[in-house]
């Protein structure tokens, strides 16, 4: 099994998994044509994603979603909630799959654990994605974490896990108070410290790999990042890789 990203961070995001010759991607923010050179960097062609699993149906997510499944006849998956909101998006295309934010599946070899998450969308998931023997959890576009999410990262063997902002860099930016407001929030997005408390108190025993992503670029270093989840973890900061907006990251074998 192994896993890449495309980029993340607020432009766009899209990470693929693959094992035992299937590969999904999981959401696309980015255009048709951009996301062909992503993929090409990583030795993929459009042609091998099995599917496109969505997370939620803000534009960094979903935008180039619907232009890039239909181009390369690529089904897609997301909730109920993510359709009914963007149902517009995806009208007139047939291989479009909805499902419960708590209802597992299959696509091909790869297991698909979606689960709920607290984001200001209608009914936004992350993925814990498994092939029998290893799983990859990924965590981005949460406000705060829940019980319930740890319990489902819990015993990973890989993390993508969400910094978004440092506090201090947020609440003394130039951000108008509304957008701090609504990023610091519940349902905005995870705080490099945040983070940390997340990974202190899950099960980490089995990781091998550990990712920081969709780092805002006003409001967060990766340097911040890193720190926070290498002092959770108790490992050197170098360990800690980066989900770079442009460039993302290369293939992570687990
Ligand atoms: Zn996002
Ligand atoms: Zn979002």
């Amino acid at each position: 099994m192994r896993f890449a990203s495309l980029g993340s961070g607020s432009e766009g995001n899209g990470l693929v998994v693959e094992a035992g010759g299937t590969c999904v991607l999981i959401d696309c923010g980015f255009g048709v044509k951009s996301t062909v050179v992503r993929l090409a960097r990583l030795g993929l062609e459009p042609s091998s994603l099995a599917a496109i699993l969505v997370t939620h149906e803000h534009a960094d997510h979903v935008g180039g979603v619907p232009a890039f499944a239909a181009r390369y006849d690529i089904p897609v998956w997301a909730t109920f909630g993510t359709l009914a909101a963007v149902a517009i998006l995806f009208e007139g295309m047939t291989r479009v799959y909805a499902f419960d934010s708590h209802e597992r599946f299959a696509i091909g070899e790869l297991d698909i654990m979606p689960f709920a998450v607290p984001h200001d969308a209608r009914e936004p998931v992350q993925y814990v994605i498994g092939d029998g023997a290893r799983r990859l959890g990924v965590l981005t576009d949460i406000g705060a974490p829940t019980a319930y999410v740890k319990a489902c990262l819990s015993g990973c063997d890989a993390l993508v896990l969400e910094c978004n902002h440092d506090l201090e860099m947020l609440l003394n930016g130039t951000y108008p108070y509304s957008l701090k407001q609504r990023i610091g929030g519940r349902l905005g997005h995870l705080s490099n410290d945040a983070a940390g408390e997340i990974l202190a108190g899950i099960d980490t025993s089995r990781l091998t790999h550990i990712i920081a992503a969709h780092l805002s670029q006003h409001n967060n270093t990766s340097e911040l990042a890193r720190g926070a989840l290498a002092g959770a973890l108790h490992c050197r900061p170098e360990w800690v890789g980066i989900a770079d907006q442009e460039t993302g990251f290369g293939w992570r074998d687990l």
